[in-house]
């Protein structure tokens, strides 16, 4: 398990890379990586601050998938390159983390988005030559500089999507203990409480609206759920059958929506179809109006009742209550219907 050596989550993080990179001893050829657009916006910070204590090097996403970041693991050995500074949203950040995990590198992260809690776990999703998604063993960043003024400026709809995936964890809870009764997974106690306080951390903020000070909320819950990831040495502690039912979207259906409104969508549907109360969780996702229906997110009846059934078969190993649910056409049909009306 690799660990993280600094992990600050504050206002103007940013401006504390010259410090962490002296104090992880970093030096000599540091590969900044990021995309254009944010680049334009937040490079000339980090760049700056790279000069003073290497030599920069400058390397602008265009993809993400594998063969991309094998290729820059590549170039990161054959030039020694010393460490990665990725400065961006979960693509450009999947492609440093698994980049500096093959080459052995040292990885800072600088998010500028908050979409998911890939932000600080040990998994990239990354695309294969078909173009369809693969989550990838790596490490976690030696560094993470989440800075919340960043975050508050980046699209309301990546933040509303970090919520979702938090959210989550409470149908992946659920499931990792009903894997448990049934002896088809083991407990570890530990990384159980810490994605627990993550969720708890959220449901039970005082704010009712995205501000700076709810931010910084979210941005701790995201980085607790990917150490219990970390922790649990698997994503089972924010993984359950919400997660397995998107992994079958993003499989089966065109449209390609964000992670964390899939996942907060599975949450609501699997609750229903298991027969749980799930209004808490509803009340919680309107209060911050992340809409969730699929009718709004391009699902449609058919590619959802596909997707429900698939979903067992998306992950080996990882038992859910959809192993044992009823999972028929018409009740799925049912379930979608009502879906579409409450939400
Ligand atoms: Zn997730």
């Amino acid at each position: 398990m690799a660990k993280i050596n600094s992990l600050i989550i504050e206002k103007n993080a940013i401006y504390f890379l010259l410090k962490e990179l002296k104090r992880n001893m970093i030096s000599g050829k540091i590969l900044y990586v990021s995309d254009p657009i944010v680049d334009s916006l937040y490079g000339d910070i980090v760049k700056k601050q790279i000069e003073q204590i290497g030599v920069l090097k400058v390397e602008m996403v265009d993809n993400n998938s594998i063969s991309y970041a094998m290729n820059l693991a590549e170039r990161c050995i054959a030039t020694d390159v010393t460490c990665i500074v990725g400065l961006g949203g979960g693509k450009v950040l999947d492609v440093c983390k698994y980049a500096a995990y093959v080459s052995k590198r040292l990885f800072v992260s600088i998010p500028t988005t908050m979409a998911n809690d890939g932000i600080c776990s040990p998994i990239a999703v990354l695309k294969r030559q078909d173009n369809k998604p693969k989550s990838l063993g790596c490490e976690m960043p030696t560094v993470l500089l989440l800075d919340t003024s960043l975050i508050m400026n980046s699209p309301i709809d990546l933040i509303k999507a970090g919520i979702g995936d938090t959210i989550s964890n409470y149908m992946a809870l659920k499931d990792w203990k009903y894997a448990v009764e049934k002896n088809q997974d083991t407990m570890n106690g530990y990384a159980y409480l810490m994605s627990q306080n993550s969720l708890d951390a959220l449901m039970k903020t005082k704010f009712n609206h995205i501000c700076s000070a709810f931010i910084s909320v979210l941005a701790n819950s995201l980085v607790l759920s990917g150490l219990a990831m970390d922790y649990a040495g698997s994503s089972r502690p924010v993984s359950g059958s919400e997660h397995l039912f998107s992994h079958a979207l993003d499989y089966y259906n065109s449209y390609q929506n964000l992670h964390g409104i899939q996942v907060a969508l599975g949450t609501i549907a699997v609750l229903k179809i298991i027969n749980e109360d799930y209004l808490d969780v509803l009340t919680y996702l309107k209060k911050f109006e992340v809409d969730i229906n699929p009718s709004h997110l391009n699902i449609s009846e058919d590619m959802f009742v596909l997707c429900m059934q698939k979903a067992t078969s998306m992950r080996a190993g990882r038992f859910t209550y959809l192993n044992d649910a009823d999972l028929s056409e018409k009740r799925l049909r049912l379930i979608y219907k009502e879906l579409v009306e409450e939400l």
